[in-house]
């Protein structure tokens, strides 16, 4: 009966209802509902318990007290009686006997038997559906009357059994459908506040409490198959233990929903968390078995969909808006790396930036120094780490040079692959390192480290590797631009520096000392050197000559190639009698140390703080003077010029 009448009938016929009986009117509107094909099923009991009721109204009336009742169906089915079956089987055979005249046509009831057999009929359309017996020991004329008000009085009492089921039916459509109004409205406000969240955290707590919200005394979870660190305990990852039987991962592996049901009545049911790209997760919810109706699951399965969609959308916001990040901060990051040529400033700022940028704790950037062979710390934040070196195959930085790759270490303290002096100074447990490349060659390692374990994401590895390439280009433009540098105030033959680098440092040395000294240094007779051995000879032993010059002075002098063979030092901080004496040690190291031997002569000229008209012009006019004196008075010496 129940299928018989969608909500939306059973709507209108309860709204006609109540319409009618607000005015009061006495038409009872189901007494036009009847027995159908589709009753079928519910007959049978219902006019079991029709006949049970009856007995019992019927029971203490005298007029009954020597008969007994048999109720068939049209098939001659025997529904119920009042006989003991066992002991009085021949009221019973009587009694069809009276009945299958009934039922096969006969118009006339027989009282011949001892037994009057009623046809009871529909009420709406006069169809005799079973059929009354009445059976006494002894006939009485008023038998055939008794029969046929009890028919009449066991129609009615049937009716009232048939209403009643009819009622609770639609009572109970009824409140499946304000159930169902309800779910819907509940879904509808789930959905939207989904909607209304834009990160994932929210989304995905908000999702859990409408379902719970949804199904009162349940329990949800949300496995998720992405990294995603959510203070909610009832999110967790999705762990593919053992698929076949995990009820999670067989959901997710599947695509579909899977339920199952524990010997004590829990009702699990997974369902995956799907959006448009792809499958983030699988939704589980836990209920009693006795407080779930199946017409419960299409808003669970109708939440994970709208869950899935909402929680695609979060991360794609999320994920455009850490890439707009990302993208705002190489900006940065490359326009302020740019804006230094030096290395040691741009280490220093990378540091800084990569602290700030991964909230680390500590940063190291170690630059390979090929001619030792060994990693140097250029930068760090670590007081203890400054300066240190390693070998080029020790600890983290050793992985990083020989893959040439990035690592993340989640806790150094569970998986000590190596040992790092990095994370042992600072008790750090999270890693996250990648190679400096300068033409696909490592050229350094940048270090960031966290205490916690689990610091860095997979996010934060990638934009570091993002960021290193950025920091490299820088280093490979400084390295670059100090090249050239060296280029232009160095010349090319001698290797000594050229004579406008001499005159800008002599000029910046005069504004900050106290005094200086200069030495003009002039091969003798070198044009005959030139003649003799030719050229190439010639330019040997200008190199010679350099070279005894850079071996006979002291770092921070200057040594340059003043013009042709001509050669210049410049002695911060030294008077003349000591700028002689230095003058002397190359004189006497190139007339004994060149090959062919050459001499040189030398002036030699000073200046001090107290002279009024300090120049580098005057400073060389002078040595030169005091050059000019030296050839001429035999060449292969030293002439000291006088101050003016
Ligand atoms: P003095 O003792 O008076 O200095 O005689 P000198 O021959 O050294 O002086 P002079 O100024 O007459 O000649 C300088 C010669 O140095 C002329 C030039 O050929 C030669 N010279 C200048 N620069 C170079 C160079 O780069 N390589 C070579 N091989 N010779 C050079
Ligand atoms: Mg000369
Ligand atoms: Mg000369």
């Amino acid at each position: 009966m129940a299928d018989r009448y969608n909500y939306r009938q059973a709507n209108d016929v309860a709204a006609a209802a109540a319409h009618r009986m607000e005015e009061d009117t006495q038409i009872i509107w189901f007494e036009n509902e009847d027995i159908q094909a589709a009753d079928g099923p519910y007959l049978l009991p219902l006019l079991q318990d029709s006949f049970t009721s009856w007995r019992k109204d019927t029971e203490e009336q005298v007029m009954f007290e020597d008969g007994q009742f048999a109720l068939f169906d049209w098939e001659m089915n025997l529904i119920s009686s009042t006989v003991k079956l066992d002991s009085q089987a021949d009221v019973i055979s009587t009694a069809r006997q009276a009945a299958s005249i009934i039922t096969s046509g006969t118009t006339e009831e027989e009282h011949t038997l001892g037994a009057v057999a009623v046809p009871v009929f529909t009420r709406s359309d006069h169809r005799p559906f079973c059929v009354l017996v009445y059976v006494t020991e002894t006939k009485h004329s008023s038998d055939k009357h008794v029969a046929q008000l009890s028919a009449m009085h066991f129609r009615t009492c049937f009716y009232r059994r048939f209403e009643q089921l009819y009622i609770k039916d639609l009572i109970m459509h009824q409140q499946r459908t304000d159930k169902e109004a309800s779910r819907r409205d509940a879904l509808f406000l789930a959905a939207k506040r989904l909607y209304d969240q834009f990160d994932v955290t929210s989304v995905l707590s908000e999702m859990l409490s409408s379902l719970e919200q949804l199904y009162p005394s349940s329990a949800a979870h949300l496995f998720l198959s992405q990294d995603h660190v959510n203070g909610d305990p009832r999110v967790r990852p999705l762990v593919f233990k053992n698929a076949a039987h995990d009820l999670v991962a067989k959901s997710f592996l599947e695509g579909k929903l899977v339920t199952e049901q524990d010997r004590d009545g829990t009702k699990r049911l997974a369902v995956p968390m799907t959006g448009k790209q792809a499958a983030y997760g699988v939704l589980c919810l836990t209920v009693n078995a006795e407080g779930w109706d199946d017409a419960d699951l299409p808003a669970f399965l109708l939440l994970a969909d709208t869950a899935g969609s909402a929680f695609e959308n979060a991360k794609l916001y999320e994920q455009s808006n850490l890439l707009i990040n990302e993208l705002r901060l190489i900006n940065e990051l490359t326009k302020r790396l740019n804006q230094s040529l030096k290395l040691k400033e741009i280490f220093k700022f990378a540091t800084t930036e990569l602290l700030g940028v991964f909230d680390a704790d500590y940063c190291c950037i170690l630059q390979l120094n090929k001619e030792k062979n060994q990693f140097v710390v250029v930068s760090s934040n670590i007081p203890a780490m400054s300066s240190e070196h390693f070998s080029p195959d020790y600890g983290f930085s050793g992985i990083v040079h020989r893959t040439r790759e990035p690592l993340i270490i989640s806790d150094y303290w569970h998986t000590r692959v190596v040992n790092s002096k990095l994370m042992d100074n600072t008790g750090a447990r999270s890693l996250i390192a990648t190679p400096i490349l300068v033409e696909s060659e490592v050229e350094g390692v940048i270090m960031v480290a966290h205490k916690s374990a689990n610091f860095f994401s997979y996010d934060n590895y990638k934009l570091l590797q993002v960021m290193s390439t950025h920091i490299s280009l820088a280093i490979t433009n400084a390295s670059l631009h100090a090249e050239v540098r060296r280029m232009v105030i160095t010349d090319n033959l001698t290797g000594l520096h050229a004579r406008h680098y001499l005159n800008e440092q002599i000029q910046s040395r005069q504004r900050k000392d106290p005094l200086g000294a200069l030495i003009l240094v002039d091969i003798d007779h070198f044009k005959q050197i030139n003649d003799t051995f030719g050229h190439q000879v010639g330019d040997q032993i200008l190199v010679q000559v350099s070279n005894i010059i850079r071996g006979s002075i002291r770092q921070g002098d200057i040594a340059a190639r003043w013009g042709g063979e001509e050669l210049a030092v410049y002695l911060p901080g030294i008077r003349s009698d000591q700028a002689y004496r230095i003058a002397e040690r190359i004189r006497t190291h190139v007339e004994a140390e060149t090959k062919p031997v050459v001499t040189v002569s030398c002036g030699v000229s000073e200046w001090t703080f107290e002279n009024e008209k300090i120049s580098v012009e005057s400073l060389f006019y002078r040595a030169d003077m005091a050059l000019y004196e030296a050839k001429n008075n035999g060449r292969n010496r030293i002439y000291v010029g006088q101050a003016n």
